[in-house]
C-alpha cells in the first residue's frame, strides 16, 4: 500500500483502488467515520490529498467476533498447561479447574486488553464478551471488563453478557447478580445448561427470560448438552424467544445438540430457529459435532462465530482471527465451492453483525468505515488463504497492521 501524500482533511478520508467483494475495483470516501461516496474506480490524475491507494487489496467489512471471554483468557500471560476432566467432558470440572488458574494470572485488566488487542489486529472491530458471574466472584469480572470495555471503545465496539458459569440455581444468589450486572451495563443476560447444569430447565429459563424482560436486555444462552436433551432444550428457549416477541434478540452458543440429530430433524429445527429468529453460534469445535452450518443457514437461521475460548483454562486454541475461524468452519463443513466459502464468511462478518444487531455494518454509503484491506483476489481466496497481511480501518482511520495495533 502507497500513501499518495501526507495528511488528510479533518474527518475526511479517501481510498483508491479498493477491490470490493463482488469484484469491482472502487474509490471510497469517508466523512466522519462513515462511508459517504463509493464509486468505480476513476484512476484521476490528480487523486483527494491524503488518499491512500489500495492497490487493488480486498476491503471487507472488519469481522464480527461474537462470542470469546474477555475475563478468563491467559492471552499474554504465563503458558497454562491444559488439564484434561478426570471421566471425559464434564463442564463443572472445567469450571473448577478455571478457578484454580485464574486465582494465580495476571490482572484481568492486563489480559483481557491482550485479547482485544489480539482480536482489533485481526480485523475484529465489534465483540460479543460473555463475563463471569456468580456467587464466588461476585460482580468483580464485570465491573473490571466494563471498565476496560470503556477504555477501548474507540476502537471497538464490545456487548457484554452477564454469564452465570456457575449455574444460576446451583449458586444461589446468581439471579440477583445478574440482575445487577445488567443494571451495571451488561447488554445481554447469559445461561448455561439449564438441564444438565442446573437440572432445572423451567427455572433456569424463567431467571433468564424473566431479567431480559425486566432489563430490556438480549439473551445469549451456552448450551452444551447433547443430543436430544440439548434439542429439548433448544425447542423451549425458541418456544419462549416466539412467546416474549424476542425475535432476533436471542441466540443460543455451541448448540452442540444440533450437530447430533437426523437430517429430518434438524430440518424441522431450522424451520423452527428460523422462524423464532433465534441466532445459533459456533466456532466449530475439533472434537465436537457441532451445528451443520449449510443446513442452518438453509433452512433461514442466522449462523454466527467467535472464537470462544482464547488460550484459558477450557483449551490452548485461538489467535482471536476470524477470517481464520470462517477457514476453520469451511474446513470442518466440507466447503469447497466459492458459494460455500462465501458463505464460512458470512459467518464470521454480515451473519455475526445480524446476531449482534449491529448498526451501520458493511461497505456501502452510510454505513461505519470500519474495515479490513488485505491481499486476496477475492472472498474465496481470502476464506483459505487467510492472508495476515492485512490493514484495518475504524471510522475510516488505519488502528493496525499486520496484526499489530498502530500506536
Ligand atoms: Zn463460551
Amino acid at each position: 500500500m502507497r500513501s499518495l501524500s501526507v495528511g488528510c482533511i479533518l474527518n475526511q478520508a479517501h481510498f483508491l483502488n479498493a477491490r470490493l467483494a463482488d469484484g469491482t475495483v472502487a474509490d471510497l470516501a469517508i466523512v466522519d467515520g462513515r462511508f459517504s461516496a463509493i464509486a468505480p474506480a476513476a484512476n484521476a490524475a490528480s487523486p483527494p490529498p491524503g488518499a491512500v491507494d489500495l492497490a487493488g487489496q480486498l476491503v471487507l467489512p472488519a469481522f464480527v467476533e461474537g462470542h470469546i471471554h474477555l475475563d478468563t483468557s491467559f492471552y499474554g500471560d504465563t503458558w497454562r498447561p491444559h488439564i484434561p476432566c478426570t471421566n471425559g467432558f464434564d463442564v463443572r470440572e472445567r469450571v473448577a479447574f478455571q478457578m484454580r488458574n485464574l486465582e494465580q494470572a495476571a490482572p484481568m485488566a492486563e489480559r483481557a486488553k491482550n485479547q482485544i488487542e489480539l482480536c482489533v489486529g485481526h480485523g475484529s472491530l465489534a465483540m460479543r464478551s460473555h463475563v463471569m458471574v456468580d456467587a464466588a466472584v461476585g460482580l468483580k469480572h464485570v465491573e473490571t471488563i466494563l471498565g476496560v470495555r470503556e477504555r477501548y471503545r474507540d476502537l471497538i465496539d464490545i456487548q457484554l453478557v452477564a454469564f452465570p458459569q456457575s449455574g444460576i440455581l446451583s449458586s444461589p444468589g446468581t439471579a440477583e447478580l445478574l440482575d445487577e450486572a445488567l443494571k451495571l451495563g451488561c447488554d445481554l443476560v447469559g445461561g448455561l445448561d439449564p438441564a444438565s447444569f442446573d437440572r432445572d430447565v423451567k427455572a433456569h429459563l424463567d431467571v433468564v427470560f424473566g431479567l431480559a424482560e425486566k432489563r430490556g436486555a438480549g439473551i445469549d444462552i451456552h448450551l452444551h448438552d447433547r443430543g436430544a436433551l440439548g434439542l429439548f432444550e433448544i425447542e423451549e428457549i425458541v418456544a419462549r424467544a416466539s412467546a416474549s416477541g424476542m425475535q432476533g434478540e436471542v441466540a443460543v452458543s455451541h448448540a452442540y445438540a444440533l450437530g447430533d440429530i437426523s437430517a429430518e430433524a434438524l430440518a424441522r429445527a431450522g424451520e423452527s430457529i428460523a422462524a423464532a429468529g433465534v441466532a445459533i453460534m459456533t466456532n466449530a469445535p475439533g472434537d465436537h459435532a457441532f451445528p451443520p452450518v449449510a443446513a442452518l443457514r438453509k433452512a433461514g437461521v442466522t449462523v454466527f462465530a467467535g472464537s470462544d475460548n482464547i488460550r484459558d483454562s477450557w483449551w490452548p486454541y485461538g489467535d482471536g482471527d476470524m477470517l481464520n475461524r470462517a477457514n476453520m468452519i469451511g474446513y470442518r463443513s466440507g466447503f469447497y465451492e466459492d458459494w460455500e466459502l462465501e458463505a464460512a464468511y458470512d459467518v464470521v462478518s454480515h451473519a455475526g453483525a445480524r446476531a449482534l444487531g449491529l448498526e451501520g455494518y458493511g461497505i456501502r454509503v452510510g454505513a461505519k468505515a470500519d474495515f479490513v484491506a488485505l491481499r486476496a483476489e477475492h472472498v474465496p481466496e481470502a476464506v483459505v488463504a487467510v492472508p495476515k497481511d492485512r490493514a484495518v480501518y475504524r471510522g475510516g482511520r488505519a488502528i493496525a497492521r499486520n496484526g499489530e495495533m498502530i500506536g
